[in-house]
């Protein structure tokens, strides 16, 4: 298939991207790596007027770490934090996560702005977003504002940004000493969207004892599913593999899977609950030496 007939404009400024954005409104569209949004337009599951190609706005490239804070260009590529190492040592469940991504080709185009901002449900960075409690700055011609990543997505292919809006960077918060972290995720294929992905972090405090966990998942819901409350029982314990299960039977009773061709939602639930053990134990361990 071919896309139906488009305008084409390379803007050389975000001023420039962000007035044409507030002229057309939700006829127009950003263009950043395309890996989503060509093929939409190619199977005209979208037909935008007019295509505002970003990938010349350098302003909006690359990552910069101030006091407790690393920013994140909307334009970044996934290749580029890939090949980051200091990036992935300040992080390591992006690092981890990165490599489940689709396959190098996509990942050598495709931006983290573009991937929030498409707010696919399968996909890993959002659920990750969501635990390392991310925000998100959204700007248009006319107003700056930011909204924390559990409140950017909003339903399935659908986030809070409004028709006149851009996603300009992503503010991710140090994670703090003696914090363990996991990736895991169950997918047909390497590359394939994760039938179910599951983010882990854990922190220790001076006794062992739990003293901030987070989890997040892909592939189970219409946006990320923020499970952080079912692990909450771990807080101010020292986890023990009994904790762990307790943890995943809860995360069991709580999601709502919708299953898909690719696997039942009992199935789904299912693994829910092996990963999120899985990937606990594991955050719990690498924790004990602040990774
Ligand atoms: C074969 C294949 C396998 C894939 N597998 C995976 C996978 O396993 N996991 C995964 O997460 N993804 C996967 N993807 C999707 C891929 O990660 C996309 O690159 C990503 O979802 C979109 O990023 P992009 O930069 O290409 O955005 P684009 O395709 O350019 O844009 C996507 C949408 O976001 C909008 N947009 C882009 N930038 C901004 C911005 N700064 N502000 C506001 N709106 C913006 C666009 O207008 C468009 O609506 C796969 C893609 C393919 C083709």
């Amino acid at each position: 298939m071919k896309p139906a007939p488009f305008k084409y404009v390379a803007a050389t400024s975000l001023e420039q991207a962000l007035a044409l954005k507030a002229q057309h409104g939700d006829e127009a569209k950003f263009l950043a790596g395309g890996q989503s949004l060509i093929p939409a337009m190619n199977f005209r599951l979208a037909r935008p007027a007019i295509l505002i190609d970003i990938n010349g706005i350098e302003s909006l490239c690359g990552v910069r770490t101030f006091e407790a804070t690393t920013r994140i260009g909307p334009l970044t590529r996934y290749a580029a934090l890939q090949r980051d190492a200091a990036f992935a040592r300040l992080f390591p469940l992006i690092g981890e996560a990165l490599p489940h991504i689709a396959h190098p080709q996509i990942r050598n185009r495709g931006t983290i702005g573009g991937n929030l901002s498409h707010a696919d449900p399968a996909s890993e960075l959002p659920a990750i977003a969501v635990a390392l409690r991310a925000r998100v700055h959204i700007q248009s011609a006319k107003r700056a504002r930011s909204v924390a990543a559990a409140d950017f997505f909003v339903s399935a292919l659908t986030t809070d940004l409004k028709a006149d809006e851009m996603l300009t960077e992503i503010a991710l918060p140090l994670q703090s000493a003696r914090t363990g972290n996991c990736f895991m995720e169950v997918a047909r294929r390497r590359g394939d969207f994760a039938i179910v992905g599951v983010a882990a972090q854990v922190t220790l405090d001076d006794h062992n004892a739990c003293s901030d966990i987070r989890l997040a998942f892909c592939g189970i819901g219409e946006t990320p599913v923020d499970a952080g409350p079912a692990a909450g029982l771990l807080i101010g314990h020292s986890p023990t593999e009994t904790a762990f299960r307790e943890v995943a039977a809860s995360v069991r009773t709580m999601i709502e899977p919708a299953g898909s061709v690719h696997a039942t939602a009992d199935y789904q639930r299912h693994l829910a609950g092996v990963l999120t053990e899985r990937a606990l134990r594991t955050a719990h361990q690498r924790a004990h030496h602040g990774r």
